[in-house]
């Protein structure tokens, strides 16, 4: 029998980072939900400005405004060191090897030594995150792949890497499914696992259809969305709740991963799509993306 997480601390208030603080403060964990100190102004800000806009997400992230408070806001310079107390260390920051990888570095410092460590990454390589630390912090390392959003979407994707403990992926099996309500995939430590690879190959089939091939946006949502059984919404308001600039990492970061693949040329990231990050047009994260009002 394992012990449930009592308390976790999130790297990253974007748009995963709040809603898994949010999701976990809903099963009952005390969570601290870290990001950069702002340059300016109080070392807070950012944090608080995230944690604000989510609490007026809608359909809601909390069951209830009280579950909001077992959600505790700090900043990376002041109060890394809470990482300390903690059960379950979840990173969810920029898609960006270099950065996960880098603050696993300062993870492996601070965590405990029985705590379990986890990152969000949509299609990074699980085994180079957590390269170049000890043998016994990379056994209590895996993916842990939260959809958007994740209060609602039941998948849980879990990547172990050859090194991961089997107990401690027994343990995130078992607390997925019991406590965080997820139905449990296991899947390999491949560029884009599997869920991903095939959700931005058909991101990508939908951007290339638009503009190679004359489909509006909203036929293609309709042809992707709620008439072929998704809940709620089709490709291109999936993409705007994702955020165009994750999507274009995702997509960045896949193409050279796999040069032996003889599909490599499907998944190279069309221009429009760099070119609306480019102007800042992220989604719902900026308030405009492939539909103008998000
Ligand atoms: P986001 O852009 O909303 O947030 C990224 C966070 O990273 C921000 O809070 C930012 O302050 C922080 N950050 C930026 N630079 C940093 C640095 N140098 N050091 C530390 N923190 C830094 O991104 P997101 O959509 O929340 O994605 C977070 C992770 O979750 C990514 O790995 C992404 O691929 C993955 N993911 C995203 C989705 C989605 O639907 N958006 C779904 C599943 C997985």
């Amino acid at each position: 029998m394992f012990k449930p997480f009592r308390t976790a601390a999130v790297l990253g208030a974007g748009v995963m980072g709040t809603q898994i603080a949010a999701h976990l403060a809903n099963a009952g964990l005390t969570v601290h939900l870290l990001d950069l100190p702002a340059q300016t102004g109080d070392k807070n800000d950012l944090v608080e400005g995230a944690f604000k806009k989510a609490l007026k997400q809608s359909p809601p992230i909390f069951y209830t405004q009280k579950t909001a408070q077992r959600v505790i806001l700090g900043n990376y310079d002041q109060h890394f060191d809470r990482l300390a107390n903690v059960d379950w260390v979840i990173e969810a920051v920029v898609e960006n090897l270099a950065v996960k990888h880098e603050l696993m570095a300062r993870v492996e410092k601070t965590v405990r030594s029985d705590a379990v460590i986890s990152t969000n990454t949509s299609g990074l390589s699980i085994h180079a995150i957590a390269q170049g630390r000890s043998k016994a912090f990379r056994q209590r390392f895996l993916g842990t792949h939260f959809f958007n959003p994740p209060r609602y979407l039941k998948l849980l994707e879990l990547i172990p890497t050859a090194e991961t403990n089997l107990q401690v992926l027994a343990q995130m099996e078992w607390f997925g499914r019991l406590y965080l309500g997820k139905g449990i995939v296991i899947a390999k430590d491949t560029p884009n696992f599997i869920a991903n690879r095939i959700g931005i190959f058909v991101t990508l089939l939908g951007v290339k259809a638009l503009t190679e091939q004359g489909y509006t946006i909203e036929e293609i949502d309709t042809l992707s969305g709620v008439l072929v059984g998704r809940p709620k919404s089709g490709i291109f308001r999936t993409a705007d709740l994702v955020g165009l600039d994750t999507l274009l990492y995702v997509a960045d970061n896949l193409y050279p991963a796999i040069p032996t693949d003889e599909r490599q040329d499907l998944f190279q990231a069309p221009e429009l799509m760099r070119k609306l990050v480019e102007t800042g047009t992220l989604g719902a994260k900026s308030g405009q993306g492939f539909y103008k009002k998000v």
